[in-house]
């Protein structure tokens, strides 16, 4: 679809800026900043105007974003008190996006990797191109935690853990206040960035470890059951320099179901 305005000299330059910087996102941004320039009488039949032709997103060009940012599940304040608004709208709409952003630079370097699925990517990490390697690692490792730390996280979370994981944490901890306890060892001794791990290791075992940075448990063959994230841009705003305190509260907004579903899935592959 192409949509032609008339765009006359003296629109501000705030909202030509915004038209040159139009994609398929901010289309709307701009019906609302052309509806509002129009109420002030910028598109007055008076005024001289070029023709500018806008690509709204429908034409091939020639990067393509494989991955998209997938929503938030719920809303930026679902998860109150124990994680804030802002924390969650920056995480997910700055953090989540610029991972996302840069996973689809690289790939778009590659087009024979366009076909694999970002946690395939990770699996097969070693075998990459090495111009890429490292932005895969940490951008898809990035890509890929937060998409399923949106999802393991509810408004309705907390409480004991349910169905199969529920034997599962049992069997291999002892009980769910001795894997509490080892998960947030994990997460309160990963110095610097990184994240907490529940995973399932290739011998069937459950497993509490920690990784630096984005990088993902997919990446030594182990599956992801759940995992916290202890970068400062998870908790800092709210818990400022007092991890320990956001990994005790963290607890209240974690989703079993979501999780029982994810080990069910790793269970069935193993
Ligand atoms: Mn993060």
């Amino acid at each position: 679809m192409l949509v032609v305005i008339e765009l006359p000299e003296k629109l501000p330059l705030l909202t030509k800026f915004s038209i040159m910087a139009l994609n398929r996102r901010n289309f709307l941004f701009l019906l609302g900043a052309t509806t509002t320039a129009a109420s002030l009488g910028y598109f007055s039949s008076k005024a001289s105007a070029q023709p500018l032709q806008l690509l709204t997103g429908d034409e091939e060009s020639e990067d393509s974003e494989v991955f998209q940012l997938p929503p938030l599940p719920y809303e930026y304040d679902a998860l109150e008190p124990y994680i804030d608004a802002e924390t969650m709208r920056f995480h997910h709409d700055k953090h989540h996006a610029g991972y996302t952003k840069k996973l689809n630079a690289a790939i778009n370097k590659h087009s024979e990797l366009k076909n694999m699925s970002a946690e395939d990517l990770l699996r097969q990490i070693a075998r990459l191109p090495e111009d890429i390697r490292a932005t895969i690692r940490n951008n898809g490792g990035g890509y890929v935690n937060h998409k399923m730390f949106w999802e393991i996280m509810s408004p309705d979370g907390g409480g004991e853990p349910i169905g199969a994981i529920a034997t599962a944490i049992n069997s291999n901890f002892g009980s769910f206040d001795n894997f509490k306890e080892q998960f947030n060892a994990a997460g309160s001794s990963r110095f610097g960035s990184g994240w907490a791990w529940l995973v399932l290791s290739r011998d069937g075992k459950l497993k509490t470890l920690n990784t630096l940075n984005q990088d993902s448990p997919l990446m030594e063959g182990m599956y992801p059951i759940m995992g916290n994230d202890v970068w400062e841009h998870a908790y800092y705003l709210k818990y400022r320099n007092d991890r320990g305190a956001y990994l005790q509260q963290w607890w209240n907004v974690v989703n079993w179901e979501e999780i029982n579903r994810r080990f069910e899935q790793a269970s069935a592959t193993v």
